[in-house]
């Protein structure tokens, strides 16, 4: 049965549009210099999110003074920097008082962060959800017309097309497919603040993808909380595997990437679907989060090692060459001595190219804040030290393998340094630096690597 789904309408869109037009009028009628800052806390889907509040910013010219900092509610680490940021933007404002500050994101969600804000940060004239994006300009314009602060926390999730974006780069680009999660992990804030799952419809994700190709990029990551479970909402019949499918079939010389993937819902049709579209890179990102059946289910994450294992087996043998990273929580509330243990020998069992570790961050309104914990900081300092130890050496050791071999990259951007000026990433996603003309960037080219370490490889065109 499908959810219910409230989609904006595209005249909402056109009308948030026009308020665009509106205010690019008025401030560039003095001939104002364009001024706008946008600071993206968190993931990438916060990255797509800045893109589309910078491409309403470019169609109102630039030509105001304001600064949005979107935010992150996963770490408690990240709430912290914010608030600190936001409070030292103090001095911004007495230096230039008519600039406009707003705050956005999952982290203003939350009900007692909002709250928060409008209390303690006056600095802040605008504070705006999630749910609420598609309607910045809107937003914005009444701050600027009514000089007083703005606060919009709705709940409706909602799906909007048509939002006008700008992208960083001419190489790489997101693509959000879905929006929200329905898995509620007990440690995860997501579901609470990004909603229930939202897929958009395919024919609209289609459209954005051939557009990208059309514009000439290379590297299209296709994005959502939980991607494998793309289309259950929808009544059309497509599913992620489909999906991938599909844009396989646009013509023109492309990489297809995704993230995230749960392995509740790695199916063993979308290791095919990978290895039959020569486009999807071989690579996925299939978070363990743990390797210890007592603590994953604690976790509330709906497989055991058994099955995890499996999927790796499975995806393996369609694709040999899979390059396979993941997420992990160091001291997850009671994780014990043993538990820890399962983790590091999965670890080992696995092997991952790249692992990304955390020590566990209490959330609050989470079910995982009131489970009891008797281990320390410090203990779970000791046990994240030994796991980056691991993590460390598997990726040099895997790295070391590459080490002779030729192999395909995309060339994506400078490095700013002399020795090797140019980044790449290889069809699995390993980073690789090498030495050429800046016309490269955004080619692919076949390279030799000639040396490596944990981190990155290191590549020669000569060979
Ligand atoms: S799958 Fe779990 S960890 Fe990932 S966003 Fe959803 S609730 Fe959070």
């Amino acid at each position: 049965m499908p959810i219910e789904r409230k989609v904006i309408d595209i005249e909402k869109i056109e009308e948030q549009r026009a308020i665009c037009a509106q205010i690019f009028e008025r401030v560039t009628a003095d001939g104002q210099r364009p001024l706008a800052m946008v600071d993206t806390y968190g993931c990438q889907q916060n990255e797509a999110d800045s893109e589309k509040i910078r491409g309403y910013l470019a169609e109102m010219g630039y030509g105001l003074d304001v600064i949005v900092v979107n935010t992150c509610a996963v770490r408690e680490h990240a709430e912290m920097r914010v608030l600190g940021n936001v409070g030292a933007l103090n001095h911004s404002k007495k230096a230039r008082p008519g600039q406009i500050i707003a705050v956005c994101g999952c982290m203003v969600q939350q009900k007692h962060m909002a709250e928060k804000i409008k209390m303690s940060y006056p600095v802040v004239d605008l504070v705006f959800g999630p749910h609420e994006l598609w309607r910045f300009p809107e937003l914005l314009n009444q701050v600027m017309e009514k000089h007083k602060r703005v606060f919009a926390i709705d709940k409706a999730e909602s799906v909007a097309e048509g939002i006008p974006l700008r992208r960083d780069g001419k190489v790489k680009a997101w693509l959000s497919i879905m929006y929200g999660c329905n898995n509620f992990c007990t440690y995860c804030i997501v579901p609470y603040v990004r909603g229930r799952e939202r897929s958009r419809r395919p024919e609209d994700v289609l459209a954005e993808a051939r557009q990208l190709v059309a514009e000439g990029y290379k590297d299209i990551t296709l994005l959502g909380q939980n991607v494998n479970s793309y289309g259950k909402d929808l009544d059309c019949g497509v599913d992620f595997a489909d999906l991938i499918r599909q844009i396989n079939d646009i013509p023109g010389d492309f990489l297809i990437r995704f993230m995230t993937s749960h392995p509740r819902d790695a199916t063993e049709k979308l290791f095919k679907t990978m290895a039959e579209c020569e486009k999807c890179a071989h690579h996925i990102h299939l978070p363990v989060q743990s390797g210890s059946d007592r603590i994953l289910k604690r976790m509330n994450r709906h497989y055991d090692r058994a099955k995890y294992l499996d999927e790796i087996a499975t995806a393996r043998r369609y694709m040999p060459d899979l390059v396979i990273t993941t997420d992990i929580i160091v001291g997850f509330p009671d994780e014990t001595e043993e538990d820890f243990a399962d983790t590091l020998s999965l670890c080992e069992e696995v092997r991952y190219d790249a692992m990304f570790t955390f020590i566990y961050s209490k959330r609050v309104g989470t079910p995982a804040a009131t489970m009891p914990d008797p281990y320390t900081r410090a203990d779970k300092q000791v046990h994240f030290d030994q796991l980056m130890e691991l993590s460390n050496r598997i990726s040099g050791e895997k790295h070391k393998e590459y080490e002779g071999k030729t192999v395909r990259v995309l060339v994506d951007g400078e490095t700013g340094k002399e020795e090797y000026n140019l980044s790449s990433r290889t069809n699995g996603g390993r980073l690789v630096h090498l030495h050429g003309d800046k016309s490269l960037i955004g080619q692919f080219i076949d390279v030799k690597i000639t040396a490596s370490n944990t981190w990155a490889l290191y590549g020669s065109l000569e060979f």
